[in-house]
């Protein structure tokens, strides 16, 4: 098995294990990078790949929108996976982060 594989490998377990868990129900990514030992960023890469590969068998990765704590706006237009960093309306930096989980359609 060369490395290639061996990578491959390795991440096809971490999006197994990620999409186990959110098919589970709710999570943010900050959850998910502890649960997989992963960093963010990586996490919003898998989810990116997840949400394409699910589609397939019927299955959608739904999202709660970021939501600001102190004014209530919904970061509904944004990239709507990653975490904004304050609010365009109060500029308020006290946002409740998006979650994400995996639902079957059809
Ligand atoms: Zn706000």
């Amino acid at each position: 098995m060369g490395r290639g594989r061996a990578l491959e490998a390795a991440t096809g377990t971490i999006r197994q294990r990620m999409m186990a868990r959110l098919a589970t129900g709710w999570a943010s990514a900050k959850e998910l990078s502890a649960l997989l030992h992963i960093g963010e960023k990586e996490v919003y890469g898998h989810l990116r790949h997840i949400e394409k590969s699910v589609a397939r068998f019927g299955g959608v990765l739904v999202v709660k929108p970021a939501i600001c704590r102190d004014c209530g706006f919904v970061f509904k237009k944004r990239d709507r996976l990653t975490k904004p960093g304050s609010c365009p309306i109060c500029q308020g930096t006290f946002v409740e982060e998006p979650l994400f989980a995996l639902e079957q359609r059809g």
